[in-house]
């Protein structure tokens, strides 16, 4: 084998990305140079921030060149290595891209030990990136007490159906927001928030003042916009609103929407602080060990949605978190 496979970025999105933003290309295998090792990549990691990623402009990170493997986390194993701190067959996490083959020198690159009846997509999402971000998200900004209320919006997603369970070992009242009768019953039932509020079903204030009588003492905001602004107007004094993400804006074409309730963090004397997970990435070793035992005692539970397929998969697999189809953690499982 002497090729292998990559899908780059073809063209800037506009709206919602689809299958001719980008190309699968032929590549030489990656060889690794002395300190690199070569990764043969196993699961991509679908995430909402790839919206951002394709799009030109400032953000966290630079924007993924025309032409250029489209970025991405993802998992997979050594096959070849002139690195002394990684072996052949060792199973690794980093940033290795939607593509076959990835070289690295290590940097950003986790080793995984799978076992405790943990599955490889969980090391993408609670024990990843997702995981990382409900779990330093919730704690660092959100500071939850005992009794308090959190809310959080597109709860039963990968970082959402997260925070919910995190709210509850914390002790706190966990309300959700997700779209569909199925995922509300499914937050409530398996996972032990204490109510899920449809936000495509029914008034949502109205909903809101029925589950939080006495207020929201943290909103952990996924999605922007309406849900963002409903959540604002049941702040209690001295709430804290968590800006992890806005996935109702992320494919607009005029500069989206912010919030027209902001004035409610005044009259509650409330806070609104963005969030990047990847600031806390010096930290995650001791937030992946307490993750872990969670989910050994069986208080913490892994929502995966894993999509078996190819590369040529990723564009559709990616439209997925758009229309709201995944539960969890959205992974793209390659088939060999
Ligand atoms: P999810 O697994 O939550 O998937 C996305 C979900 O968003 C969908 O399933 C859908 O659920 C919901 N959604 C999509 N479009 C809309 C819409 N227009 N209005 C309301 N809900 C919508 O993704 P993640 O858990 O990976 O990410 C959740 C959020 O966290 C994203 O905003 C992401 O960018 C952000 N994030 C931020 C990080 C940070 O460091 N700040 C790191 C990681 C993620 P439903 O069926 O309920 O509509």
């Amino acid at each position: 084998m002497s090729t292998s496979r990559q899908l780059q970025l073809a063209a800037r999105p506009v709206g919602e990305p689809k299958a001719s933003d980008f190309r699968l290309a032929q590549v030489p295998l990656p060889e690794a140079a002395d300190g690199e090792f070569v990764v043969e990549v196993t699961h991509i990691s679908v995430d909402p921030a790839m919206r951002g990623w394709m799009s030109a402009g400032p953000s966290y990170l630079p924007p993924v060149e025309i032409g250029e493997a489209m970025r991405a986390l993802a998992l997979g194993r050594v096959i070849a290595s002139r690195n002394e701190g990684f072996a052949e067959g060792d199973l690794v996490q980093g940033a290795f891209g939607v593509q076959d083959h990835a070289v690295s020198d290590g940097a950003g690159v986790f080793k995984i030990a799978p076992g405790n009846g943990t599955s490889l997509a969980a090391h993408l999402g609670v024990l990843g990136m997702t995981g990382m971000t409900a779990y330093f998200g919730l704690l660092d900004v959100g500071r939850p007490e005992d009794g308090d209320t959190v809310l959080v919006s597109g709860a039963a997603g990968a970082v959402g159906t997260t925070v919910g369970q995190i709210a509850k070992i914390k002790g706190a009242r966990a309300v959700g927001i997700a779209g569909g009768a199925e995922k509300c019953a499914m937050l409530v039932d398996e996972l032990g928030f204490d109510a899920a509020i449809d936000y495509k079903a029914g008034d949502v204030a109205d909903q809101l003042r029925e589950h939080t009588p006495d207020g929201v003492n943290v909103f952990f905001d996924n999605v922007g916009g309406d849900i963002l602004d409903h959540g604002l107007t049941r702040l209690a004094r001295h709430a804290r609103v968590v800006i992890c993400g806005a996935i109702s804006q992320y494919n607009a074409t005029d500069r989206g929407r912010g919030p027209s309730n902001y004035m409610a963090l005044l009259v509650q004397r409330a806070s609104m602080t963005g969030f990047l997970v990847f600031d806390n990435i010096a930290r995650y070793p001791d937030a992946v060990a307490e993750m872990s035992s969670w989910l050994a005692d069986g208080r913490l539970t892994s929502v995966e949605d894993t999509v078996t397929g190819d590369l040529e998969d990723f564009p559709g697999t990616l439209l997925r978190l758009f229309n709201g189809e995944n539960t969890g953690k959205l992974v793209l499982e390659l088939q060999r």
